[in-house]
């Protein structure tokens, strides 16, 4: 299986190899010296096994890759609320580095942006730059799972010519968004864009995320499930400069692209993406970089939006055992969709049955809401006259030490359970 993978990997790579349309970035002069030619792909799975094709340990700077990781340690610092009071979450339209905030509130529009992301370090609390700096590169690193390092060139390189972003900084100040000084947030910024990374690193990182917030490598926390969740949904809507309505109808996945040849994408719970290819199209993202995100989500459909289940078939099996008993053998992943079609089902056929057992043995993972809707089932049938048992031997939907929580009778085979149900007809 490994292998096949593997194949694939280096077969969507070779498909863009020839690929050199673009340019290096230049703004940042230092940037215009890198090997144009390199490119990496780097995918993580979410048990953190790493597949790597092509030059997946160059070095690069994550630029703008940093904006996602910066907001998501601010979120989880010092609150949503907080953040939400000075960075929106609405596309902006414009360009990485407009100068420019939201008509009404004043604020940068979204943390993905250059006036966003300035924001969100002077939010990362610290008592200075060094400090402040620290706590980013600690969370960076945590999220790759390696000590990660600052390329001094390019920091000064950036230092020395980031008049616009200076322009932007200092129009916060003016808007009260930076409480700091504004040249020592920058000072921060500019650092923190020029942290180098590799693809794999990159992959690593955005399994942090596919995982809600836990390196699988190290196994480490990092960062809540909840701030996850408003990163991965900012990084939908404006991860990609301008071109984000494009990426998200043809790659599918929260993702964000740097001036410095990166791409981090994002596939929820199931893998992260890194990609290198320095050579950028007009937009900013990596020309190579969004030609083999596309092929990787569309070869291996990873779409966050393809529906891949059929919703019949949380419904394994429904059959009468007895007269009077009827089993539901309900199997995969339940979340509301799946607990409503179950409950759906049930009822209407509850004219058939006296007892409906829901054998919920192969149900592999289940959520709160789901849980609620079927313990629930018992309450409403006890209206019609009937009863519902469950068949949970691994405690998947009724956890052992949760029972009190829940008016649900359990069993632990669908023999007993059976036996119990055609008992119950006969009293
Ligand atoms: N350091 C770069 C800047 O602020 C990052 C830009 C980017 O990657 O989009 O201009």
């Amino acid at each position: 299986m490994a292998e096949l993978v593997q194949h694939y990997l280096d077969r969507i790579r070779a498909e863009q190899i020839e690929l050199r349309d673009g340019a290096l970035a230049s703004y940042i002069p230092e940037l215009s010296t890198v090997d144009p030619e390199s490119f990496g792909l780097s995918l993580s799975t979410s048990d953190g096994y790493v597949y790597e094709s092509g030059d997946t340990a160059v070095e690069f700077t994550i630029q703008s890759i940093s904006k996602p990781f910066t907001y998501a340690l601010a979120l989880e610092l010092i609150g949503q609320d907080a953040v939400d009071a000075k960075i929106g979450v609405e596309p902006s339209g414009e360009a990485f580095n407009e100068i420019s905030v939201d008509n009404v509130t004043k604020t940068p529009k979204n943390a993905m942006i250059n006036a966003g992301a300035i924001a969100a370090v002077s939010l990362v609390p610290g008592a200075g730059a060094d400090d402040r700096f620290d706590r980013i590169l600690e969370f960076y690193s945590a999220c790759a799972g390696r000590r990660l390092h600052v390329d001094m060139d390019v920091y000064g390189s950036e230092k020395a010519t980031g008049n616009r972003n200076r322009a932007i900084a200092y129009m916060l100040a003016s808007f009260g968004v930076l409480d700091d000084d504004p040249d020592e947030v920058l000072d921060v910024y500019f650092r923190q864009c020029s942290v180098r990374v590799t693809s794999t690193d990159l992959a690593r990182m955005a399994t942090t995320l596919a995982r809600g917030g836990c390196n699988p490598m190290t196994g480490r926390r990092v960062s809540g499930a909840k701030v996850v969740r408003r990163t991965l949904s900012v990084m939908v809507t404006c991860g990609m400069y301008d071109a984000t309505g494009d990426w998200v109808s043809a790659v599918g996945m929260p993702a964000k692209s740097g001036v410095g040849g990166g791409i981090v994408a994002v596939l929820p719970g199931q893998l992260g993406i890194g990609v290198y290819s320095p050579r950028l199209d007009a937009r900013g993202n990596s020309v190579r970089g969004v030609e083999v995100c596309r092929n990787l989500s569309s070869q291996l459909g990873l779409h966050f939006l393809s529906v891949t289940r059929e919703s019949s078939s949380t419904l394994r099996a429904v059959f009468e055992v007895s007269p009077g008993v009827r089993v539901y053998e309900v199997h995969g992943d339940l979340l509301f969709a799946g607990a409503e079609q179950v409950l759906r089902t049930a009822e209407r056929d509850r004219d058939s049955y006296d007892v409906a057992v829901l054998d919920v043995t192969r149900v592999d993972d289940i959520n709160d809401a789901a849980r609620a809707m079927l313990t629930g089932m018992r309450a409403n049938l006890a209206a019609a006259g009937k009863e519902a048992y469950l068949v949970d031997p691994d405690g998947r939907v009724v956890p052992a030490d949760r029972r009190h929580e829940y008016d649900a009778i359990v069993f632990c085979t669908l023999e007993e359970a059976v036996e119990a149900a055609r008992q119950w007809g006969a009293s």
